[in-house]
C-alpha cells in the first residue's frame, strides 16, 4: 500500500492521507480507526452499489446506513442533498458520526457538500470509484452541487478526513469511463514530467497490471498534491492543471445538451491536441511533438478530433469561461513535453487554426 499525505492550508492548516492499494477496502475499519465514530452513512449511487456496497458494509464495524442515489450529473442537486441531510437528521447523526462517499465525482462532490454543511461540518471519507475521481478529486478539497443550470455553483472548500483508493474498484468501470480518466493522467505527465508521460502512455490503460496501476494513480495524486500545495490560493502555478481545459471545457459544454455528449476526459483529450497545436504555432514544441501526443492519446483509446465542429460556438464558450480575467482568456500551453507555461495570450487566428486542426471534416 502507498500513502500520500496532503497538507492543506485553507482557513486552518490540516492534513489527510490518501491510501492507495489493492483490496484495501476490506481493511477500512482498522486502516482509518473507524471506532472513533459513533455511526457512519455511506453515500453511493445505484450502479456502484450493485458492485461494491456489500463489501464496504461488511468492512465497517460501526452502525452504518446506506443512502443510495440515482447515478449521473443530473442527480447532483439540492434535492439529492436534502435527501442526505434528512437521512442524517432522522438517524440522529451528530458531530461524532462520519459520512463515507463511495463513488465518482458526482457522489464525492455532493456527499462532501452534504457532510461539510450538516451541523456546520462533520467528518467525511472519500472512496473514489472512477479513475477520474481517484486522480483528480483526491486532492483539492472542493465539494459542491449544480444549481441554476451551473456546474458546482454551490459548494464549500473542505478537506476529507481521508481518501481510500482501492484499485480493485475501478475494474467494474465501463471501458469508456476508465479510459476517459486516463486523459487527466496523461495531462499530468505532459505538464510536469516527461518520464511520467512516457510511463502512462507505454500501454493501453486497461493493460496495466494492478501494481502498475497503483504506481500510476499514486504518481498522479503526487503530482497534483505538489502543484496544489505550492499554490493554495489558485493564483499561479496551479494553472498548469488547466492544460487542455480551455478548449476541452468549451467542447464539453457545447455537446452537453446534444445527442452526442462526451465525457470530461474525452473532451480534455481533444482540448489537449488543440492546445498542443497552439503551443506548436507559438514555436514552443515541434510538430513531431504534437504528432506524438496525438498518437499516444489515440493509443489510449481517447478521441483527438470531433465531427462537424462549431468553431464559433466553441469560441463563444471560451469567451464566457469563468477563469477569464477582464474578459481575456489566459492559456496554459506546453513549453516542452513535460513543462507547461501559463497566463499565455493567444490570438484569435491561432485559436481558429487549432480548432480547424481538431475538426474531422
Ligand atoms: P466522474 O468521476 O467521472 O465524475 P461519475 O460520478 O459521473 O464520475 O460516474 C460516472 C459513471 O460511472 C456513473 O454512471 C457511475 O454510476 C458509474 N460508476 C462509478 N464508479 C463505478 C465503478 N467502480 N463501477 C461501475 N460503475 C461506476
Ligand atoms: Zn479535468
Amino acid at each position: 500500500m502507498k500513502t500520500i499525505t496532503v497538507n492543506v492550508e485553507h482557513k486552518t492548516e490540516s492534513s489527510y492521507d490518501i491510501l492507495i492499494g489493492v483490496n484495501i477496502l476490506e481493511q477500512l475499519n482498522s486502516l482509518l480507526d473507524l471506532s472513533q465514530y459513533s455511526q457512519a452513512a455511506i453515500i453511493t449511487d445505484t450502479n456502484i452499489a450493485k458492485f461494491h456496497l456489500q463489501k464496504l458494509q461488511k468492512a465497517i464495524k460501526i452502525p452504518t446506513r446506506s443512502i443510495i442515489l440515482s447515478p449521473g450529473e443530473s442527480a447532483k442537486t439540492i434535492q439529492s442533498t436534502e435527501i442526505i441531510w434528512k437521512e442524517l437528521a432522522d438517524a440522529k447523526f451528530d458531530r461524532k458520526s462520519v459520512v463515507i462517499n463511495l463513488g465518482g465525482g458526482v457522489i464525492g462532490d455532493m456527499g462532501g457538500f452534504a457532510a461539510s454543511t450538516y451541523m456546520r461540518g462533520i467528518d467525511f471519507i472519500n472512496i473514489p470509484t472512477t479513475i477520474l475521481a481517484q486522480v483528480d478529486e483526491s486532492v483539492g478539497g472542493k465539494t459542491g452541487i449544480d444549481f441554476a443550470g451551473i456546474k458546482n455553483l454551490i459548494g464549500t472548500f473542505e478537506q476529507p478526513s481521508a481518501v481510500v483508493i482501492d484499485t480493485e474498484i475501478v475494474k467494474t468501470l465501463p471501458d469508456r469511463e476508465f479510459i476517459s480518466g486516463f486523459a487527466e493522467i496523461i495531462k499530468h505527465g505532459l505538464i510536469v514530467s516527461r518520464d511520467y508521460y512516457d510511463l502512462v502512455t507505454s500501454k493501453h490503460p486497461r493493460e496495466f497490471s494492478e501494481g502498475e496501476l497503483i504506481e500510476i494513480i499514486a504518481g498522479s495524486c503526487e503530482i497534483k498534491r505538489k502543484i496544489v500545495e505550492e499554490d493554495t490560493k489558485e493564483k499561479g502555478h496551479r494553472k498548469v492543471l488547466n492544460f487542455g481545459h480551455t478548449i476541452g471545457h468549451a467542447i464539453e459544454a457545447l455537446l452537453l445538451k446534444t445527442e452526442t455528449p462526451i465525457l470530461h476526459g474525452e473532451a480534455i483529450s481533444i482540448g489537449m491536441v488543440a492546445e498542443a497545436k497552439i503551443s506548436q504555432y507559438k514555436k514552443y514544441i515541434s510538430e513531431a511533438d504534437v504528432i506524438a501526443i496525438e498518437e499516444s492519446l489515440v493509443n489510449a483509446g481517447l478521441p483527438t478530433a470531433i465531427e462537424s465542429i462549431d468553431i464559433n460556438g466553441i469560441k463563444e464558450k471560451i469567451k464566457s469561461d469563468k477563469k477569464n480575467v477582464d474578459g481575456k482568456t489566459k492559456w496554459t500551453l506546453l513549453d516542452e513535453v513535460g513543462i507547461a507555461v501559463y497566463d499565455e495570450e493567444v490570438s484569435d487566428a491561432l485559436v481558429t487554426q487549432a480548432l480547424e486542426f481538431i475538426s474531422n471534416e
